[in-house]
C-alpha cells in the first residue's frame, strides 16, 4: 500500500485530499498542529486501518518511521485575517516547515507537492497570471508573510529538487472554495454565505472593481492529484479562469441565497490585489485539466453546506484564539 503525508490535513483542502487518497487506497498519515484546522473536518477517517493523525507542528523537526512514498505540504494559515493574526507561525511554516518537509521526502526518497499560491503574482500587472510571471509582490506589506514564505517555499523547492534531485512539484492554487471552510476564515465565500445566513448586510471592500476567480475544490483536488502524478517539476497554475468582479461576486450570492438585505462597502484592505484570474494553458495540456463544475453548480453545494451548520455554529463570528 502507498503511503501519503498530507500536512495542514485538517484544514479545508488537506481534508478534502485525505479523502481523496483514501478513496485512491493510499495509507494516509494526517498531520496537523489545528492551529486554524479542525478535527471535524476528518473524524469520519479515524475508525480506517489505512488512516492516522499526528497532532505536530510541521515547523518543528519531523519523524516518521518506516516508508514514505508521497508528501502533501498543505500546512499554512490561508485566509488574510488569519495569516495576519499569526504572521510568524506563517513565516515558519512556509520556510521552517517546508525545509522540514523537504528533508523528509529526501530521507525517504519520497516525491513532495507543496501547496504555492496565486498570492505569489502579488497584485499583478499581467493579466491573466501565466506561470512565467515573476509578480509584483510588496515584500513589507502585511501580505508580505504569507507571499514571501510561499515564494520562498518555491525556491527551495526547487532547490531540492537541483540539488538532492527528489523529485518536487508546485501548484499555484488560485482562490477555492467548498464545503468545510471555516465560516468565519474572512474569506470572501463564507463570509458573504454567513453574512446571508444571519441576516446581515454583505460587505464588499473597496468599490468591489477588484476581480477573483473561484475553483471548487473537486477541481482543484482533481487538478493536485494529477500533477503529483506528472512528471513536471515546475509550478502549475490550478483554479478556474471564469473571472468576476467582487460587487457582482455579491448580487450572485444575494440572489442564490434569497437574503433581502443589501450590499455595504468598507474600505480595501491594504495591498489587495486588484485582479486575478489564472491562465490554465499549462495544466490543461501537460495534465489534461480543466474544471468542471461552474460557479453556479459550485456555490449551490456550498450554500447547502453552510445551511445545514447549527445555529450556533452560524453565529460562530468571533475569530479564533490564537494565543496558544
Ligand atoms: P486551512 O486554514 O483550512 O488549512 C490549513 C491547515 O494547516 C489547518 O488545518 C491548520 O491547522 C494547518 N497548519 C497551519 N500551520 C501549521 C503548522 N505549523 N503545522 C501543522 N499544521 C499547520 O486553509 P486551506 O484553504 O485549506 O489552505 C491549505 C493550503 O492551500 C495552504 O498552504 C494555503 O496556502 C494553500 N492555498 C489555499 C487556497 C484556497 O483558496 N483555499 C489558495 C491558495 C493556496
Ligand atoms: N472581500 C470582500 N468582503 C469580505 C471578504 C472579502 O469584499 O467580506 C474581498 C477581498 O477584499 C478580496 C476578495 O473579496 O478582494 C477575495 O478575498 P479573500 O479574502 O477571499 O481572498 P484573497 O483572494 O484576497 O486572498
Amino acid at each position: 500500500m502507498k503511503k501519503v503525508l498530507i500536512t495542514g490535513a485538517a484544514g479545508f483542502l488537506g481534508s478534502h485530499l485525505c479523502d481523496r487518497f483514501i478513496k485512491e487506497g493510499f495509507y494516509v498519515i494526517a498531520m496537523d498542529n489545528l492551529i486554524t484546522g479542525d478535527l471535524k473536518n476528518i473524524e469520519h477517517l479515524f475508525p480506517l486501518e489505512n488512516f492516522e493523525f499526528q497532532h505536530h507542528d510541521v515547523s518543528k523537526f519531523i519523524h516518521i518511521p518506516g516508508k514514505l512514498d508521497y508528501i502533501l505540504h498543505f500546512a499554512s494559515p490561508a485566509s488574510p485575517i488569519d495569516y495576519l493574526k499569526i504572521p510568524i507561525q506563517t513565516l515558519k511554516v512556509g520556510a521552517l516547515g517546508t525545509h522540514n518537509l523537504l528533508g523528509v521526502a529526501k530521507e525517504k526518497n519520497a516525491r513532495i507537492l507543496v501547496a504555492s499560491t496565486s498570492e505569489v503574482y502579488g497584485d499583478p500587472l499581467v493579466h491573466p497570471q501565466t506561470e512565467e510571471y515573476y509578480g509584483n509582490v510588496s515584500p513589507v506589506g502585511p501580505r508580505g508573510v504569507y507571499d514571501e514564505a510561499k515564494r520562498f517555499m518555491e525556491s527551495i523547492t526547487m532547490a531540492y529538487h537541483r540539488f538532492h534531485g527528489i523529485e518536487t512539484r508546485i501548484v499555484r492554487i488560485f482562490n477555492t472554495y467548498g464545503p468545510r471552510m471555516r465560516l468565519n476564515d474572512g474569506r470572501v465565500v463564507p463570509a458573504f454565505m454567513g453574512q446571508a445566513l444571519r441576516g446581515e448586510d454583505l460587505t464588499v471592500f473597496g468599490d468591489g472593481k477588484q476581480t477573483r476567480s473561484f475553483c471548487y475544490i473537486d477541481d482543484q483536488v482533481e487538478g493536485i492529484y494529477r500533477l503529483l502524478m506528472s512528471d513536471y517539476s515546475y509550478p502549475v497554475n490550478i483554479g478556474n479562469p471564469h473571472e468576476t468582479t467582487i460587487g457582482e461576486f455579491a448580487e450572485e450570492i444575494i440572489k442564490l441565497t434569497g437574503t433581502e438585505q443589501k450590499v455595504i462597502y468598507k474600505p480595501l484592505p491594504t495591498d489587495d490585489p486588484m485582479q486575478r484570474q489564472p491562465d490554465i494553458t499549462k495544466a490543461k495540456e501537460l495534465l489534461g485539466w480543466e474544471p468542471q463544475v461552474s460557479r453556479s453548480e459550485g456555490l449551490k453545494i456550498v450554500f447547502d453546506y453552510f445551511k445545514s451548520l447549527t445555529p450556533e455554529e452560524l453565529q460562530d463570528k468571533e475569530h479564533r484564539d490564537f494565543s496558544k
